[in-house]
């Protein structure tokens, strides 16, 4: 089912899973998935990797979930991908009946200064797929404290709404633990004529280097309270993931009171805590 189709009746609520390395079984992310559908998210999607090295693998993911009869949402980058191998990729997914798919830029891989493929970011690529996959419900990337590298946040905007004009039909945030900048984002975008619905991803406060690596090294800000759980717990890793824990579960109710579109959980392959963190949260919300 189109993303889109279900935003329509109700906020979204999914998770986001990583394929295993080449070398890795798949059996431990199939335990993994088969709790979080315990949870019976609306989607979940499933990262591509750096370089486009995994895509077989991420392809095996996709093919396992949309298997036990849930939907699924590939990411698809433009790290080294000419036109025809999107078009096999996505060909491959729309044959199986996937519906839904992330459209990005990805990351460059060490060493690499542009993407080494036909498209130089994430509008063209939408544009593209748009094209020649005209019923696929899109999503892009946007990031509430602006994108890493964007000249400024007027520049992210713009490239932001180019996203929406060549296809995109909804969004999804960087991680965010600054509800504050969140609003702000919202406010902008819509002043910027961008409308399209806004799915939040939520990353879970559970390692004191995994959060500062992943918020410092993305540009974006660790928030006043995760700033003193940080300070408080950051010695001692399981009071740590405790007020983590605590700290997630209040980050996501915080969001859901902002009225947003979709929950979006980046769940780092740990269905443990992030069964933690949704049982201590209440779900269903
Ligand atoms: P773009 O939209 O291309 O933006 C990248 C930069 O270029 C920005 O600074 C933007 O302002 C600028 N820009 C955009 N368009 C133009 C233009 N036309 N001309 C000039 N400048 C432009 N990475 C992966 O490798 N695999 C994944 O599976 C993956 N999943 C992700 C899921 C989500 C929800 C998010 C938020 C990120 C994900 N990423 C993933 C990371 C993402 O690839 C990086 O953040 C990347 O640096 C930017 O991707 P983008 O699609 O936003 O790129």
């Amino acid at each position: 089912m189109k993303v889109t189709d279900i935003m329509k009746k109700k906020m979204t609520f999914s998770f986001e899973v990583f394929p295993p390395k080449e070398d890795k079984p798949m059996e431990p992310l199939l335990e993994t998935l088969n709790e979080l559908y315990r949870f019976e998210p609306d989607y979940i999607s499933c990262t591509y990797g750096a370089g486009g090295t995994n895509i077989g693998r991420s392809l095996e993911v996709c093919k396992a979930v949309k298997e036990s009869g849930h939907n699924v949402v590939p990411h698809m980058t433009c790290i080294g991908n000419t036109r025809e191998d999107i078009r096999k990729y996505v060909g491959e997914y729309t044959a199986i009946g996937i519906e839904n798919l992330l459209a990005l830029r990805g990351d460059f891989p060490k060493g690499w200064n542009g993407t080494k493929g036909d498209f130089k970011n994430a509008d063209s690529l939408i544009g593209f797929v748009r094209d020649n996959y005209p019923d696929l419900s899109i999503g892009a990337a946007c990031y509430p404290e602006k994108h890493l590298l964007a000249p400024s946040f007027e520049a992210d905007i713009t490239h932001l709404r180019q996203k929406q004009d060549n296809g995109a039909d909804f969004l999804t945030t960087q991680l965010c633990y600054d509800i504050d900048a969140y609003r702000r984002f919202i406010d902008r975008i819509r002043k910027a004529g961008i409308g399209l619905p806004v799915v939040v991803g939520v990353m879970p406060v559970l390692n004191k280097d995994a959060v500062i690596n992943m918020t410092l090294g993305n540009g974006c800000s660790v928030s006043r309270d995760l700033a003193d759980i940080i300070g408080k717990y950051g010695d001692d890793p399981d009071d740590f993931r405790k007020a983590g824990k605590e700290y997630t579960c209040s980050l996501i109710h915080r969001y859901i009171a902002e009225g947003i579109d979709g929950l979006h959980i980046y769940s780092l392959n740990k269905q443990k805590n992030i069964s933690d963190i949704l049982n201590m949260a209440g779900f269903p919300f």
